[in-house]
């Protein structure tokens, strides 16, 4: 017998309130038999599987480097966005070895784009460790990744099942959905993690963990998507206990969010005569740890006042407030930044940073909001010669 969680699935009873979907044969009371599941979704995954960049294809043996790249750039992004990067950065870093040889700045420059610049950080320091703790070959087990740079405990699972055909659940915001919704749990996420796991560990097959891990995946995102649910075209569906309450489309419940805070900063946009900008670069640990920045103050949730940001700036100039606020949405709060502009004369000298001639801004591993203030200040500046 399988638990969920406010009731065991044989005690699980649907709310006057709600409609059981008629078109399931599930009952009520009918008891979820676990071993039926993985056959089934085997089966689906042969004709429907999605053919992906990093994906073995049938027959191949699985790359643990690429399987592991992609695990990584697939946190915190999505599939469609991904594709065109893998391509891009694996004819860049062929290998593991050809990774843990290159400089940091090269990884991070090669991840601009995806966000999150500390799996790029990490992704760097796992290649050093693999080739300099595992000969240039991933450990084989869930203990064994765990134990690398920026691998997790889904992460692991999910390299152990694909690359090595581990018996591993790999438990990722797809899975706990579909898991959640299998199972009829209704106790919300966060707090129903591990009771999900658990659940999805009690599914995975002894042979072809590896296909069924992404099975789950895949059917996560073609058919038990997070609104309107296909159920009708559902390989597990006739098993599926929220269907059969008119429960699927409300799971995973969740607990509701706090509001995201918004933070504040003035940044300096230092110009020289021949054009150059300044640029520093963030401490390695921390947000945006290692990338290249235009210098601002501290990001707080008070705003600071512009002549208190003056006294701040990185070097001497007369500043002028551009036009318009840049703004970026993180994780875990929002930011809105001031931008000043300033001229200084050629002979300008600081250590708050490095003068970076306009045409070379490409080449700086600049985030995604860094990009924004560029991007706002070179327009401002050409809005105002015309
Ligand atoms: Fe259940 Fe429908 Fe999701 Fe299939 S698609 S697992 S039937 S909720």
């Amino acid at each position: 017998m399988v638990t969920t969680g406010h009731a065991t699935v044989e005690g699980i009873r649907p709310r006057e309130c709600r409609a059981p979907d008629p078109m399931s044969p599930i009952a009520a009371e009918a008891v979820l038999d676990t071993d039926t599941i993985a056959p089934k979704l085997l089966r689906w995954y042969d004709r429907h599987r999605r053919i992906l960049p990093w994906r073995a294809k049938p027959g191949e043996t699985p790359d643990a480097y690429r399987v592991w790249l992609s695990e990584i750039m697939l946190q915190q992004t999505t599939v469609a966005t991904v594709g065109a990067y893998f391509d891009r950065f694996v004819a860049r870093f062929p290998t593991v070895e050809a990774l843990a040889n290159a400089s940091l700045d090269d990884v991070l420059h090669a991840w601009q784009g995806l966000g999150y610049y500390a799996r790029a950080r990490n992704l760097h320091a796992c290649a050093r460790a693999v080739m300099a703790e595992h000969g240039g070959r991933f450990p084989g087990t869930v203990e064994g990744l765990r134990a690398l740079p920026g691998i997790g405990a889904y992460t692991a699972a999910a390299i152990a099942a694909i690359a090595f055909d581990r018996k591993a659940a790999a438990v990722d915001g797809n899975v706990e959905r579909v898991v959640a919704r299998l199972f009829a749990v209704e106790a919300p996420l966060p707090a129903a993690k591990a009771e999900l796991r658990h659940l999805t560990g009690t599914l995975v097959p002894d042979r072809r963990a590896g296909d069924f891990a992404q099975a789950l995946m895949d059917l996560g995102a073609a058919v038990c998507t997070p609104r309107a649910p296909r159920c009708i075209l559902c390989p597990i569906g006739d098993s599926c206990r929220g269907r059969g309450l008119g429960l699927a489309e409300t799971l995973p419940r969740r607990r509701a969010k706090a509001a995201r805070p918004t933070r504040r900063g003035i940044a300096f946009w230092a110009v020289r005569p021949d054009g150059s900008v300044l640029l520093r670069r963030r401490p390695e640990q921390g947000l945006l740890g290692g990338m290249v920045e235009v210098p601002s103050t501290e990001w707080q949730e008070k705003a600071i006042s512009e002549s208190a940001a003056r006294k701040e700036a990185p070097v001497r100039a007369s500043w002028v407030r551009l036009p318009g606020t840049v703004r970026h949405a993180f994780t875990h709060f929002n930011l809105e930044l001031a931008v000043l502009a300033g001229e200084t004369d050629a002979k300008t000298k600081t250590s708050a940073g490095d003068w970076v001639p306009l045409d070379r801004l490409s080449e700086q591993a600049l985030p995604t909001v860094m990009k924004k203030v560029v991007n706002h200040a070179l327009g401002v500046a050409r809005r105002s010669r015309r």
